[in-house]
């Protein structure tokens, strides 16, 4: 699950990229309105955590553009009591959902979750390849009846191919989302969690979910 979160102060910005990151989220932090807008139509994010006070351009100015653009991604809107604007006006702008600030980090995580559940139409509740599926509200990985444990990395890296299923992808692409954008390291570390994954989903059920592409990256087969 790749989030953006638009916040211009860092303090609150660092706190919640951290608790988020810890829940198994993969976080992008800007902050500023024209940062926002450009980050929020350039990548591919599961949902964006917007606040309104920002500097140069309103969230609100941010939603707005965004929409006006056709970008349908889920956006939670941080709004301020006594701002200037209040939680109706989000909700005209067509924001998702709305905390007031300040809120409690316990009840952020349950907003996010229940927007990326509701998310776009097209994303199906649970997903499946065979009898290979993942439930991403309850964060369970079955093989038929059998239960898998993944790590957080592992459900984060295995949700992202079952959701291109049939794609080939680059391991850049899958660092992309999968790890953060930002992330400065070796991109082997893709090849090192994609065998972590078929220790658990395919060696002990001698199957070959996920295929090396070679010059490419990783297909998950269908
Ligand atoms: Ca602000």
């Amino acid at each position: 699950m790749r989030l953006l979160i638009v916040e211009d102060e860092r303090e609150l910005a660092e706190t919640l990229r951290r608790g988020l990151v810890a829940e198994g989220f993969t976080v992008d932090v800007v902050h500023t309105g024209p940062d926002g807008l450009w980050s929020a139509a350039e990548h591919d994010y599961d949902t964006v955590v917007l606040d309104i006070m920002l500097p140069e351009l309103s969230g609100y100015e941010v939603l707005k553009r965004l929409r006006t653009k056709e970008n349908w991604t889920p956006i939670l809107m941080l709004t301020a009591k006594d701002g200037e604007y209040d939680e109706a006006d989000a909700f005209d702008l067509g924001a998702d959902d709305y905390l007031s600030k300040p809120f409690s980090f316990v009840v952020l995580v349950a907003r996010l979750r229940a927007l990326l559940r509701r998310g776009a139409p097209a994303r199906p509740a649970v997903l499946a390849a065979g009898d290979l599926k993942l439930d991403p509200a309850a964060r369970t990985v079955h093989r038929g009846e059998r239960r898998i444990v993944l790590t957080t990395r592992e459900f984060g890296l295995l949700d992202f191919l079952l959701r291109r299923q049939g794609a080939a992808l680059s391991k850049n692409e899958i660092l992309g989302h999968v790890w953060d954008a930002h992330y400065e390291g070796d991109e082997n570390v893709v090849e090192v969690y994609v065998g972590y994954l078929r220790r658990k989903i395919d060696a002990p059920f001698g199957t070959h979910t996920i295929e090396t592409v070679r010059g490419v990256g990783y297909r998950l087969v269908t």
